[in-house]
């Protein structure tokens, strides 16, 4: 077996905002179950970074920490395997924080354009939070404080890790030392996955998810109501297969991909009505959210075992970041003791 020493690291995780749903396990889950097998993996529940647009809603950010550790669980995450915290139990990382905050000028976080962009679309105006304007920066503590060298992110994460590299690179420099370690980014070759109302993204504030946790009735009613394509008005017309979610979701989760390619081509020929479609759609989606379900109810009896769990893994992360912050002062000529 490779020595953990020899392990990359990664560091991923989720605002807990709530529970996660297919476009999570696409974009980023699927990945998680597999890397825990060749990487030592730290995933974390960013609760403090989740405040930076929530502050109003502490309450559902705690509740949202069990749901999505029983999220993680039932997909086959595995805490012997991988790491999972709590951000806002590890104390150094918002010291670290501190220290990264006077590395970056204010103008350069202004200019980030993922925060342009979801300032724009969050209607702050002038009213940002600062706590928001920084939170680049606490990610890059997050990542430096577990040493990861690799980060998978979506297109919209790209400016955050270009931010961190500059605060490691501009440390390193500036106190003489190579103590923090350069992310790289690992991009998901997976494109996003479409909500069920077929725009471009499924998401939580959209209300257009199926969640990992709907019983089974939910899914087939939303299946049912799903968006396909909307030229296609009798049965004996041919359909449109690019931009209709069934046949995305087909491609994603269905596991026999000759019956997927018949069904494309006998709908594009026409003569296969939506309900068909959405039928064996339906049958795949269950086959591969049965057993998901099955282990968040287990999971789901005995929450303080799963909370358990989290704050075990959290304990060894305070640990790693607490040595890195210790290097970080060292460096810095700070440890007075
Ligand atoms: P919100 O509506 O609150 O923004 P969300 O449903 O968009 O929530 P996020 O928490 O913003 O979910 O997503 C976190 C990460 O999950 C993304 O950076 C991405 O990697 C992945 N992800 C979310 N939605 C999708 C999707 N539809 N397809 C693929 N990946 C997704
Ligand atoms: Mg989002």
């Amino acid at each position: 077996m490779l020595s953990m020493s020899h392990q990359k690291i990664i560091l991923t995780g989720d605002r807990p905002t709530g529970k996660l749903h297919l476009g999570h396990y696409v974009g980023s889950l699927a990945a998680r179950v597999k890397l825990q097998d060749t990487h030592r993996q730290f995933i974390m529940l960013a609760d403090m970074q989740a405040l930076t647009d929530h502050a109003h809603e502490p309450e559902k950010i705690r509740q949202s920490v069990l749901e999505v550790s029983l999220d993680y669980l039932a997909v086959g995450i595995d805490p012997k395997r991988s790491t999972i915290l709590i951000q806002s139990l590890i104390p150094a990382l918002p010291e670290l924080t501190m220290y990264y905050l006077n590395l970056i000028t204010w103008n350069r976080l202004k200019h980030n354009p993922t925060v342009k962009l979801e300032i724009q679309q969050k209607g702050y105006g002038e009213e940002i939070p600062a706590g928001f304007m920084v939170y680049p920066v606490s990610q890059a503590a997050d990542i430096t404080a577990f040493k990861a060298n690799v980060v998978p992110v979506g297109d919209d994460q790209i400016p955050m890790i270009e931010q961190c590299v500059e605060i490691v690179r501009k440390f390193n420099r500036l106190y003489k030392t190579d103590a923090l370690v350069e992310p790289e980014i690992l991009t998901s070759p997976i494109a996003r996955l479409p909500g069920i109302d077929g725009k471009a993204k499924m998401s939580k504030s959209l209300g257009n998810a199926i969640y990992l946790s709907d019983s089974a009735d939910e899914v087939a009613k939303k299946v049912k109501g799903m968006y396909t394509d909307p030229t296609h008005l009798r049965v004996e017309d041919p359909g449109k297969v690019e931009g209709n979610p069934v046949f995305t979701y087909l491609d994603a989760f269905a596991t026999d991909k000759a019956k997927v390619a018949e069904l494309k081509a006998h709908y594009q020929r026409g003569g296969l009505g939506d309900s068909v479609v959405k039928k064996y759609l339906l049958e795949a989606l269950q086959a591969f959210l049965d057993p998901i379900r099955q282990r968040r109810a287990e999971f789901a009896r005995d929450p303080q075992a799963v909370m358990d769990l989290v704050f075990k893994g959290t304990e060894v992360a305070k640990q790693v970041a607490h040595n890195t912050l210790l290097e970080v002062r060292g460096a810095m000529g700070m440890n007075y003791l």
